[in-house]
């Protein structure tokens, strides 16, 4: 799922300063699951933009409300479900909630109530952790199902940096080196001869770096 924090106060008061109708709106996607946008943290934050407002000597109408998800053209037209009761939207879904909204509404005011952070997991209560940085180009399969691409820092594909410290990652020893844990995996599973295998040099061209990507499924469009 995607993973996000909200952002500090401060600064979604400083996007809401000049705003006297604001709709807090959460999703009930992923950002629900990590307990960053759901309705708890909308209700959370509306009640902290009145109490910030109301130390600045403004008061301000606060609306709070969650759509099904902010990533669906279909969702985003429950935002008529507030019509004519805000003046701009801090959005607590990830950022592509905010995009959508910026898409379909050219005339709304949207602003970000969180900081999209990765595509991850929950390790443990309260803990998540990037898992995959959607490279667009899978190798999970050659490397015991753990993502070289997001979890190593140097994003390396042929077995470890030299740097690499009993199994702790040399850039933060707080995390496993991810070569170490792919290599003891594999050799767990039976698949130590993977470790030789040279990978070819990667086509980066499926990742994020060169302008927007699009997914087109012939089978869906209509
Ligand atoms: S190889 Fe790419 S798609 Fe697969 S988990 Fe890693 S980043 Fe995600
Ligand atoms: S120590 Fe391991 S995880 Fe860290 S940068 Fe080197 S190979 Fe990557």
């Amino acid at each position: 799922m995607i993973i996000a924090e909200r952002k500090p106060i401060n600064e979604i008061m400083e996007m809401v300063k000049d705003v006297k109708r604001v709709l807090v709106l959460g999703c009930k996607g992923c950002v629900t699951v990590c307990s960053a946008g759901g309705e708890r943290e909308v209700e959370i934050l509306a009640s902290l933009i009145r109490l910030g407002a109301n130390k600045q000597g403004r008061t301000v109408e606060v609306t709070d409300g969650a759509l099904v998800r902010q990533c669906d053209k279909e969702y985003i037209d429950g935002l008529d479900n507030w019509k004519g009761k805000y003046d701009a939207i801090v959005s607590m879904a990830c950022g592509v909630g905010v995009n959508f909204i910026a898409n379909l509404r050219p005339e709304t005011i949207v602003y970000p109530g969180v900081n999209t952070s990765f595509l991850g997991g929950s390790a443990e209560q309260g803990v998540w952790s990037e898992q995959c940085a959607g490279c667009g180009n899978c190798i999970l399969h050659l490397t015991g199902g753990l993502c070289p691409v997001a979890r190593c820092a140097k994003s390396l594909m042929n077995g470890p940096c030299g740097g690499s410290q009993g199994g702790r990652c040399e850039i933060n020893p707080d995390v496993n080196c991810i070569w170490q844990s792919i290599h003891d995996r594999l050799e767990r599973t039976g698949k130590k001869e993977d470790m030789l295998r040279v990978a070819p040099i990667r086509d980066w061209s499926t990742a994020g770096h060169g302008g927007p990507r699009k997914v087109v499924r012939d089978d869906l469009t209509v």
